[in-house]
């Protein structure tokens, strides 16, 4: 059962279903299996727009089964996510941070229906996706789109501006001529500031910020209430990074966007969010209201990805460059996966893998945060 999902002028992807969530609440508990946290009964005032529970994602990444036979080795399986839990309340911002790696763009796949989760379900407006989508799910696929992090893939070449823009108009029923289309499309270009000329020309003929504003406006098309945007400046030149950012910040304001953005920049991060998750090897560590997790960090993991960033008004604390390298995903430590790396381990850390739960006003993952030692 695959529908489709909108993707920049390059036709379609398979959808299974998308998600998204908000600002007050932040992270459930939740496991995957039965689920702690029921579905809502419907959209309220005080719903979140998204809510996952204990969303799971592993990959089959056995050899072929004849060497498994051969070499009597048994499946093995890549847990990028485990039991990631969050809700995001409409028009705010809740930003996935962590190394390459730690499951946040698997995240972000799995939310707009590239994946089908292994486990663990998500809501839209209180609608359990999968359950929609099992019904044709149509007005879910225009709320939920996806900016992709490079703008020069994610464009089809072959296409005009127009018609890539146009696509996701077309494949919904949003419009019912060209001149129409094109109206609509005009105003798209105009509210991620390019100018209405521009849809007769092809991506190769715009700069890497523009192409995003390319790819945003497309996204816009059909009117998201939920956007899921996958790294959408790192492929740009810092100089333009803020241009983009600060468009998307005022296309939220302007149009109560709910946006989950992952990113590795603490810096960005910093910028466009409400709320933040720290992943680690594909769990969720630490969420926190994003003031909060800058001023007082609590997971040693979070700490160590903020003492890594560059101070401009430094107090003399030196910085200090984050400490070893994430381990085999294939292969993880036992307990805390980060025991390896934390200056805090102790022997419960290398036994006990910690469940995330709220402490003092965020939701951490960690013993020293729970025994008070740090
Ligand atoms: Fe460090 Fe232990 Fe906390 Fe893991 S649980 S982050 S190893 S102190």
């Amino acid at each position: 059962m695959t529908r489709n999902c909108s993707f920049p002028g390059m036709g379609s992807f398979p959808l299974w279903g998308k998600a998204g969530m908000g600002a007050s609440s932040l992270l459930e508990s939740g496991a995957a299996g039965p689920h702690p946290n029921p579905p809502p009964a419907g959209e309220g005032a005080d719903q979140p727009l998204v809510r996952a529970v204990g969303l799971a994602m592993s990959f089959d990444v056995s050899p072929p089964l004849l060497n498994r036979i051969l070499e009597r080795k048994p499946r093995q399986l890549l847990q990028a996510v485990d039991e990631a839990s969050f809700t995001i309340n409409k028009g705010e911002t809740l930003a996935l941070v962590g190394e390459s790696g730690c499951g946040k763009s698997t995240v972000a796949r799995v939310l707009v229906g590239l994946y089908q989760p292994t486990r663990g379900r998500f809501f839209f407006k209180g609608q359990d996706v999968h359950a929609a989508l099992a019904k044709g799910g149509r007005e879910l696929r225009r709320g939920i789109q996806m900016i992709f992090q490079d703008p020069y893939a994610s464009l089809n070449p072959r296409w005009k501006v127009a018609d890539i823009i146009a696509e996701p108009l077309h494949e919904h029923g949003l419009v019912q001529s060209r001149a129409e289309a094109d109206e609509r499309v005009a105003a798209l270009l105009q509210s991620v500031g390019l100018a209405a000329v521009d849809m007769a020309k092809f991506p190769h003929q715009f700069s890497g910020g523009q192409r995003q504003r390319i790819s945003i406006a497309r996204a816009l098309a059909t009117q998201p209430e939920f956007l899921v945007c996958d790294e959408p400046t790192s492929a740009l030149d810092v100089s333009v990074q803020a241009q983009v950012l600060n468009i998307m910040k005022k296309l939220q304001r302007e149009r109560q966007l709910t946006y989950l953005f992952i990113s590795h920049n603490l810096a960005v991060v910093r910028h466009v969010s409400d709320h933040v998750g720290v992943m680690y090897l594909g769990r969720i560590v630490e969420l926190a209201p994003k003031r909060t997790l800058f001023a007082t960090p609590r997971h040693p993991y979070t700490r160590m990805l903020l003492d890594a960033i560059p101070k401009m008004h430094d107090t003399g604390r030196a910085r200090t460059p984050v400490q070893g390298e994430v381990p085999n995903p294939l292969n993880p430590p036992t307990g805390c996966t980060f025991h390896p790396r934390c200056p805090l381990a102790n022997a419960r850390c290398k036994a006990e893998r910690p469940a995330l739960q709220a402490i003092g006003g965020v939701q951490v993952a960690c013993h020293a945060v729970e025994e008070g030692r740090v």
